[in-house]
């Protein structure tokens, strides 16, 4: 480990708990059964596994057991939430309302769903990368299919405000979908509490393994979705093919996991991010991107005046941070994000993204800090 940069990267994906890969390695072998083979006792471990899990995930976000339906991630869930959406529309019902800053997973579905006809309306975000809640009654119209907002932004880890969404749709009575990948085990939420139709998770994101996930679809929710894979019914027939068993179960025992350490976890890494800021912000000519709304307590978003931004990664080599987005090139260009809360692309170009996380030490964070400091320093001496 001590070649590898200091990981601070834990938006991107987390490694799986020790005690979440415990908990999963008994469904590898000896307990393999399928939950569906309801004749023998393979089977009857396997969905018990099952029934737990999906108990665990439902108390973290504050659901029931009977409104988790398991994917294979966020992208899966927000393809199902949307699309699912899109495809029972009726009338001629074809407007859905989003935002700039959304992830990837939701602006792609959106531009896909466009493709069959779809009016998606994307909302600007201001210099804190909140939306406008007027903007979002305003253009709220009798056509309008969904609204979604995601909860947590992945890149600066702002909150947008989602009870406050969650009743303005109620109060028109659009259906209203949130991406909360980010959200969940970071800060405490309660989906029951909320009057929200749907929301998205990832395992990934929190200490469980990749490729499982969850999309929440609320009981007292009038919604019907399309389902977007079939076969065999599984999932309430929403999302047919064999259970993930091991996933899900590392997936449950992951949320039941950061719902226990949620309260000290949070703290600690809050001490931890603002020291960083404090430290980087000495440079001088620092700006903390969404620094003044609420947001997530371990993610720091972070720009740079006055260096060359292509040559920021490179002198980063020690600390495993994010810089742009990767999207579907190696490319990185710069952030939709702090483009859309008004950033020039030269800014947004020197900005990292610095997450961090359960194994985040402070001598880390003394290391990394120095590293950033030193590479800041050596770009602007070359601009003078
Ligand atoms: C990671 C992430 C996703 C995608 O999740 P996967 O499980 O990797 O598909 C979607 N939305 C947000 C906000 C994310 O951070």
């Amino acid at each position: 480990m001590s070649n590898q940069p200091i990981y601070l990267d834990y938006n991107a994906t987390t490694p799986v708990d020790e005690h979440v890969l415990e908990a999963m390695l008994p469904y590898f072998k000896e307990k393999f059964g399928n939950a569906s083979s309801i004749q023998h006792a393979y089977g009857w471990d396997a969905e018990e596994a099952v029934d737990r899990s999906r108990e665990q995930v439902a108390t973290l976000i504050g659901a029931r057991p009977n409104e988790i339906i398991f994917t294979s991630g966020a992208t899966e869930a927000i393809n199902l939430a949307l699309k699912g959406i899109f495809e029972t529309r009726q009338d001629n019902k074809n407007q859905m309302i989003t935002c700039e800053t959304e992830h990837k997973a939701v602006l792609d579905s959106c531009a896909e769903l466009e493709k069959s006809g779809a009016k998606i309306t994307y909302l600007k975000v201001d210099d804190n990368g909140l939306i406008n809640l007027e903007n979002l009654e305003q253009s709220i119209t009798p056509q309008t299919l969904v609204v979604s907002i995601m909860y947590a932004n992945n890149e600066t880890g702002v909150l947008q405000p989602i009870q406050e969404i969650a009743e303005i749709c109620k109060k028109h009575g659009v259906p209203f979908f949130t991406d909360a990948t980010q959200a969940a085990g970071k800060i405490p939420f309660n989906l029951g509490e909320l009057n929200l139709d749907m929301a998205a998770f990832s395992s990934h994101k929190l200490y469980g393994p990749k490729g499982i996930g969850a999309l929440y679809l609320c009981k007292d929710s009038s919604l019907h979705l399309h389902p977007q894979i079939f076969g065999g019914g599984h999932e309430r027939g929403y999302r047919s093919g064999t259970l993930n068993v091991p996933g899900i179960v590392g997936f449950g025992k992951a949320c039941e996991l950061a719902g226990e350490l949620l309260v000290s976890e949070s703290e600690r890494l809050q001490n931890l991010r603002n020291r960083i800021e404090k430290e980087l912000s000495q440079l001088g000519s620092v700006k903390v991107n969404g620094e003044k709304p609420e947001r997530l307590p371990h993610v720091s978003n972070v720009s740079f005046h006055d260096v060359e931004g292509s040559k920021l990664m490179r002198l980063l080599k020690g600390v495993a941070v994010s810089q742009g987005s990767a999207c579907n090139s190696s490319v990185i260009e710069p952030s939709h994000v702090l483009k859309a809360m008004g950033l020039s692309d030269r800014l947004a170009y020197s900005s990292i993204r610095l997450s961090l996380g359960r194994y985040t030490t402070d001598e880390e964070v003394g290391k990394a800090v120095q590293i950033i400091r030193g590479a800041i320093e050596q770009l602007r001496m070359q601009l003078l």
